[in-house]
């Protein structure tokens, strides 16, 4: 039985648990709990075969450099959060891309989806769609990235679409 660890990364409070919640259980809260650690073991079936994908549920000990770089160097792929209302959350999902190409060899093949979330705040928004998917054409991920609603469950399904796609084809090529 294999498994793989994928790691939920981004600044606090970007919706990184509601995404998660919203694809595990369905449903969405408004209140905010802080994460500690938690792991969602989940199934998935790829050519025939059951495997498992344990979802990591990071918490603010990411904030610590030797911490980042336990769950950089132990995930096979990551979901890397921002939230479009927040520009600096934006350029801290730049700066965890750009630590994780740093830790990992060959990061064209590192499953990874850049997620823009509360897509239902647009009145809000200051990260425009244009700069973010300019910038992940230019790092190889423009076909990795999508602005999705926690809240509205929009767009939730096709982030785990996404990476399973992602990591299937690099077994497939193992
Ligand atoms: P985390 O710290 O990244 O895990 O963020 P949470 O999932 O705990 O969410 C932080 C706050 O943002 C909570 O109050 C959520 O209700 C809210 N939130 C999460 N996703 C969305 C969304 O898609 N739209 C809106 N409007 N709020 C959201
Ligand atoms: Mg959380």
């Amino acid at each position: 039985q294999s498994r793989s660890q994928i790691a939920i990364l981004g600044s606090g409070r970007v919706g990184k648990s509601s995404i998660l919640q919203q694809y595990l259980n369905g449903g969405f809260s408004n209140s905010y709990k802080e994460t500690v650690e938690d792991i969602y073991p989940q199934p998935y079936d790829i050519n025939g075969k059951r495997r498992f994908v344990d979802y990591m549920d990071t918490a603010g000990n990411i904030y610590f450099p030797a911490m980042r770089k336990i769950y950089i160097s132990k995930a096979e792929g990551f979901i890397l959060v921002y939230s479009i209302c927040d520009s600096r959350s934006f350029e801290e999902v730049q700066k965890l891309w750009n630590e994780i190409k740093s830790v990992r060899e060959n990061n064209l093949s590192i499953p990874c989806v850049i997620v823009g979330n509360k897509l239902d705040e647009e009145n809000k928004r200051q990260v425009e769609t244009f700069a973010a998917l300019e910038w992940a054409y230019r790092e190889n991920l423009g076909g990795c990235f999508i602005e999705v609603s926690a809240k509205d469950n929009n767009a939730v399904k096709e982030v785990f679409d996404m990476l399973l796609e992602q990591l299937g084809n690099r077994r497939a090529a193992q």
